[in-house]
């Protein structure tokens, strides 16, 4: 009974061993991106890793879904997504979904901060206002795109965060204001193209009035938790307005004060 003990005892540390090096071997010959993804692992993940998996979404989420605009794709694929997004989250920078930035709200899924944008239709020179900063990671992707961007955040932790981190980061013509959205920026108005990055319930007239003739505002709309509708918004070269319904999405709700 005694040596039946022993033997299982012995087995049972010789599999342990087994495993432990077979793991160590994954490691280091499939790359720690692999094993983060089989098992969530929140390892330190070096640059080069980030870069590659930069590359793979660009190809896999975003030009693989339609998107075709070069310049959408090229700042996709030279924006550091993972500096935008708190440390205990960041090795899930690259995966197909939002992540949590804290306070409750989300950076949302790679695909559709490119589908947004490509919507917009932007050219070298417009100038664009964004509704909830979040991060600051759409307003960075915009910034690469067009001449001036302005962007709103009513959460003044992280319209503060955000500011800090894009002007750290060399984002030059982007400018962070923390205040209620819902009512656009009328000192920097009319603008050439406006995103909104949360729900709201109804098309915000504010929004609409600072639309330039011939531009596009692009917003969620639905109730809050439910799924919404990704409206696109053409003001035409004699101020008509047509709306125009794209596809279902899931946002963080537009906050009225
Ligand atoms: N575009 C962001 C993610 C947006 S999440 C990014 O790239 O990270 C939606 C953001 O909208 C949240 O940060 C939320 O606080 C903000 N928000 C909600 N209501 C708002 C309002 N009325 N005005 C400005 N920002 C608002």
């Amino acid at each position: 009974m005694k040596s039946r003990l022993m033997k299982l005892s012995i087995l049972i540390f010789i599999a342990s061993c087994l495993i432990i090096l077979i793991s160590c071997i994954v490691q280091l010959v499939f790359k720690r991106d692999i094993v983060i993804a089989m098992g969530g692992l929140n390892t330190v993940i070096d640059e080069d890793t980030f870069t590659r998996q930069r590359k793979r979404m660009v190809e896999e989420q975003i030009a693989y879904r339609g998107v075709t605009d070069k310049g959408v794709l090229e700042a996709m694929g030279t924006v550091p997504r993972h500096l935008f997004i708190p440390e205990e989250n960041r090795s899930y920078s690259y995966y197909d979904q939002p992540v949590p930035i804290g306070f409750g709200q989300t950076i949302s899924q790679p695909y559709i901060v490119a589908f947004m944008t490509e919507l917009l239709k932007l050219g070298k020179d417009d100038v664009v206002l964004e509704v909830g900063t979040g991060s600051g990671y759409q307003a960075a992707i915009l910034s690469k795109l067009v001449k001036q961007v302005y962007t709103i955040e009513i959460i003044e932790g992280l319209g503060k965060e955000a500011a800090r981190r894009l002007k750290a980061m060399s984002y030059n013509n982007v400018e962070v204001k923390v205040g209620d959205g819902y009512k656009g920026w009328p000192e920097h108005a009319p603008f050439d193209a406006i995103i909104v990055t949360a729900a709201a319930e109804h098309i915000p007239q504010p929004l609409i009035d600072q639309l330039k003739p011939g531009g596009r505002l692009i917003i969620p709309v639905g109730g809050v938790y439910e799924v919404q509708d990704l409206m696109l918004i053409t003001k035409d070269a004699s101020s008509k307005v047509v709306k125009e319904s794209i596809i279902p999405v899931r946002f963080v709700p537009l906050i009225r004060k």
